[in-house]
């Protein structure tokens, strides 16, 4: 026997799956098919002197995790550099709103804006923050009715009354911020930030991705230093510390079968055996392609939603600082910059994209991370994202990203120039990542960056699907992680502490 267990993938929650078996004496083996660990987890200097995140770039939920504690991960070269103010907005009238870490110093800057906006920002966080903690919770472990009911249902997870509590949840969160909210620039800004999972704010039954609001103020919104890829080189070095082998360059084309189980994995004409396989890749890339065909599920595909797209992000090397017109302080270069006038501009780019066009008016998450990590451009430059929403992978036409990839990145630039001034004169370099450009390049199928969408019908006990939400491939030995499972995308890494959790029991 090659491994005690071979991990296909080393997206981060591949590693972190492997990461807790080498830890506890397993002989593990990652095979990852592009040249360097991380998946969308991962940074490269794309225009030399600038190191470009080439997926997720705020660490958010998985510092709400015991992960990188329980890893000791600072010890393999994690250093994480928190943000704060967290959010900054500003506005084409030269207005800007602040989301500070701590909570009194946001109501008290909101309450000196806005009256009575800081007062209901208190009762917001007041009111949902026992929930948003309960909502994390049922993420640190397979997703079970037990799990559910005991956070969410019958814990004391808010201080509202049932009935309340109940409809807020089951609302559109757009909806459920104009319950709390009157002032249109502090609604476009919490809009637009739980936009970043996905549905719109239109979506009924989405009010969680505005409720676990609270949860910035706990956890913070940090950056490993020298980019986001520095997550998952941390993992690389600790699963070899721990006796594993981490192989890049090495894509699997099979999982082996021996008496209906799975007992290893082929690369090319190598083959490796294993007691047990964990897939961290695309749900479908594991069904489709990886599952010999005689035990591929009949036509899963029709099972999962992948969706039509999500966002685009320009990548930019600037040779000066960003400054915005409504704030030229270093201050609002630190946050994450929530660029999204009204909302009705997430309503028109939602438009555009269910026309299958991308957003003409795209709202933008701006982040200039070299605001706080000096490793990242030369001297006094930086670099610069702008991420998009809405664009869709199957364009209207039959158009081809190909084609209008330049177009529509120059679109996101001259959109975000008007609110800084300048940033178009800076630009020494870019990248740009449509939908295609993240399924060629991260794997990232029809250009979804959390695999599946994240709508309710696909979450907890329904992600990828019924019969394997609990880590559990369709086959003996054979375990599941990744953004394809629950709790669903972003950097947290909770898929791959759970799934390591399943199979350690399993093993033992
Ligand atoms: C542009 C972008 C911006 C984002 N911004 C944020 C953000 O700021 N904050 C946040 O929390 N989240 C963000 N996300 C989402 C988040 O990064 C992802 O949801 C998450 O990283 C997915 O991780 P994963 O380990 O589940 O899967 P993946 O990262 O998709 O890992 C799967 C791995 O499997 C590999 N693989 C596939 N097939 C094979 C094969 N046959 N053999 C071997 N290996 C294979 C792939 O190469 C990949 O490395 C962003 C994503 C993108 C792309």
């Amino acid at each position: 026997m090659d491994f005690d267990v071979c991990v296909v993938g080393a997206g981060h929650n591949g590693l972190i799956t492997a990461a807790y078996l080498a830890q506890s004496g397993y002989r593990v083996g990652v095979f990852e098919k592009r040249d360097i660990v991380g998946g969308a987890v991962s940074t490269k200097e794309i225009v030399p002197g600038y190191q470009f995140d080439l997926g997720g770039s705020a660490h958010i939920l998985i510092r709400l995790t015991p992960i990188i504690e329980e890893l000791n991960l600072s010890a393999y070269g994690l250093e994480y550099i928190e943000l704060d103010p967290l959010f900054f907005a500003p506005f084409p009238d030269g207005d800007s709103i602040y989301i500070y870490r701590d909570v009194d110093r946001t109501v008290e800057h909101l309450e000196s804006k806005f009256p009575g906006e800081g007062a209901a920002y208190r009762r917001f966080i007041d009111d949902w923050t026992d929930f948003s903690e309960a909502v994390c919770r049922t993420f640190l472990s397979p997703p079970t009715p037990l799990s559910l009911g005991k956070n969410l249902a019958f814990g004391p997870s808010t201080r509202l009354s049932s009935t309340d509590a109940l409809r807020l949840i089951t609302r559109p969160y757009g909806a459920v911020i104009d319950e709390y909210f009157r002032e249109e620039k502090l609604k476009a800004m919490l809009q637009w930030m739980a936009a970043q999972s996905g549905p719109p704010p239109s979506e009924p039954m989405s009010g969680p991705f505005v409720l676990w609001h609270p949860l910035y103020h706990k956890g913070g919104i940090a950056r490993p230093k020298g980019g986001s890829g520095m997550l998952t080189q941390a993992l690389r070095r600790h699963i070899e510390a721990h006796g594993g082998t981490v192989e890049v360059s090495a894509p699997v084309d099979e999982i082996l079968v021996e008496n209906g189980k799975a007992a290893g994995i082929r690369v090319g004409g190598d083959a490796y055996t294993s007691r047990a396989v964990v897939s961290g890749t695309h749900i479908l890339e594991t069904l489709e392609h990886l599952l010999p065909p005689s035990h591929r599920p009949e036509s899963p595909a029709r099972k999962m939603r992948v969706g039509n797209g999500f966002g685009a992000i320009v990548r930019l090397a600037l040779d000066r600082p960003v400054r915005y017109a409504a704030d030229p302080s270093d201050d609002a270069r630190t946050a994450l910059q929530l660029v999204c006038r009204s909302p009705q501009q997430i309503h028109a780019a939602y438009g555009d994209y269910l026309n299958h066009q991308p957003s003409s008016d795209p709202p933008i998450v701006g982040m200039s991370f070299s605001a706080v990590d000096d490793t990242l451009a030369p001297p006094g430059h930086e670099v610069l994202w702008l991420w998009g929403q809405y664009y869709p992978y199957e364009l209207a036409n039959g158009t081809s990203w190909d084609d209008i990839g330049d177009a529509v990145a120059d679109n996101l630039i001259d959109t975000f120039e008007a609110y800084a001034p300048g940033t178009r004169d800076a630009i020494v370099g870019r990248l740009f990542q449509h939908p295609l450009w993240l399924e060629r390049h991260l794997s990232l199928r029809r250009g979804n960056v959390m695999h599946l969408e994240m709508s309710i019908d696909q979450m907890f006990m329904m992600r990828p699907s019924m019969d394997m939400s609990s880590y559990k491939g369709p086959l003996d030995a054979l375990y599941l992680t990744g953004a394809s499972t629950h709790p669903g995308g972003g950097i947290m890494g909770a898929s791959g502490r759970n799934a390591a959790h399943v199979v350690l029991h399993d093993l033992d």
